[in-house]
């Protein structure tokens, strides 16, 4: 089981910064109002999650480092068949493998939990009282101490927090009625209050995309085919570098697609302009049946089952909307 842990771990824990999302998206799993996340030295050092969900209990804390810990794989052969597995339940197993982890929670409001430590392969937690208000946190340490060859590939500082910020910046936008804080090094970078208005909603979108991007922002919210796309465009007036800026979440889940970018490409070229990287930020909440989000757990890819209804969708709803703002 540790060794089908630490394979897994290869596949799910490829940075700190994908320990983060697995870690936030437990935690939003799990109904919390507000997620601190704390950085130290791009996650390398420490990195810590904690949130006012409903927490673990007792009883359950070994078992949520240890579900799924498979016995399916008992040599490095079977490698590619780990590969063809879903990841479901082996997150933390996956990051408790390959750091010191601590794993602490309460659910109830007497200001006491329990709190479980892992070492690497040494999975034998023993469970101590803690004081901690109703949720969790987990908080991961030495991130690939146990696993050298990885640790080598890991970036500097700066490279690393990039890539966790983005992370944070995806499931802030996904989770409006969050709130978010990112500290890096004791400096608080991000703090982002639940928005509840439209106001409150452009408020933390500049704090996510930048002041520039929400100047420039056209907001665009249509209904078809029982489906709803909503979010805001960027328009030309907007100047920074932005191909980074294009977030496209089908059903709460960031995806990269070649079907999406091409009706979005075409919107705006038939509109707007020609041979520029629009930016956006759309969200299409769509009937799941349509849609398969399982290709891979760690990779953006989605397949559509109607992939020329999903295109005609986005083309007319973003023609429709660049039409109302063209000069
Ligand atoms: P999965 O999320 O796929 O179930 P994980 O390994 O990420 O697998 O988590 C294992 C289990 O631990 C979860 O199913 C959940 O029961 C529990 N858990 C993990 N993180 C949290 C959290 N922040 N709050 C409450 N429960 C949690
Ligand atoms: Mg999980």
């Amino acid at each position: 089981a540790r060794l089908a842990n630490q394979i897994a771990a290869g596949e799910v824990v490829e940075r700190p910064a994908s320990v983060v999302k697995e870690l936030i998206e437990n935690a939003l799993d799990a109904g919390a109002r507000a997620i601190d996340v704390h950085i130290e030295q791009g996650g390398l050092a420490c990195l810590r999650v904690r949130d006012d969900g409903d927490g673990i209990a007792q009883d359950d804390l070994p078992l949520a480092l240890a579900r799924h810990a498979t016995s399916k794989i008992h040599h490095v052969d079977d490698l590619e068949a780990v590969a063809t597995l879903g990841f479901r339940g082996e997150a933390l197993a996956s990051i408790a493998s390959v750091s010191r982890l601590t794993l602490t929670s309460s659910t109830d409001t007497t200001g006491l939990g329990w709190s479980v430590r892992t070492e690497g392969r040494d999975m034998s937690a023993v469970i101590e009282p803690a004081r901690h208000p109703r949720g969790t946190s987990v908080e991961v340490r030495d991130l690939f101490f146990n696993t050298p060859a990885r640790r080598k590939f890991m970036r500097t500082e700066a490279t690393e927090f990039r890539h966790l910020e983005e992370v944070v910046r995806r499931l802030a936008l996904v989770s409006p009625q969050v709130s978010f804080s990112l500290t890096h090094n004791a400096r608080v970078l991000w703090q982002l209050k639940p928005a509840t208005s439209e106001a409150e909603m452009l408020r933390r979108l500049s704090h996510i995309c930048g002041p520039q991007f929400v100047a420039a922002a056209h907001p665009l919210d249509q209904e078809a085919a029982g489906a709803r796309l909503h979010g805001w465009l960027g328009l030309p007036t907007f100047s920074r570098a932005q191909a980074d800026l294009q977030y496209f979440f089908v059903n709460g889940r960031m995806v990269r697609d070649k079907v999406v970018s091409h009706a979005v490409r075409q919107a705006y070229a038939d509109v707007l302009y020609h041979g520029r990287h629009p930016a956006f930020v759309l969200f299409l909440d769509i009937d799941p049946g349509t849609v398969d989000v399982n290709v891979h757990p760690t990779k953006h890819e989605v397949r559509f089952r109607e992939h020329r209804l999903v295109h005609d969708l986005i083309y007319r709803g973003l023609h429709r909307a660049l039409a109302e703002v063209r000069p």
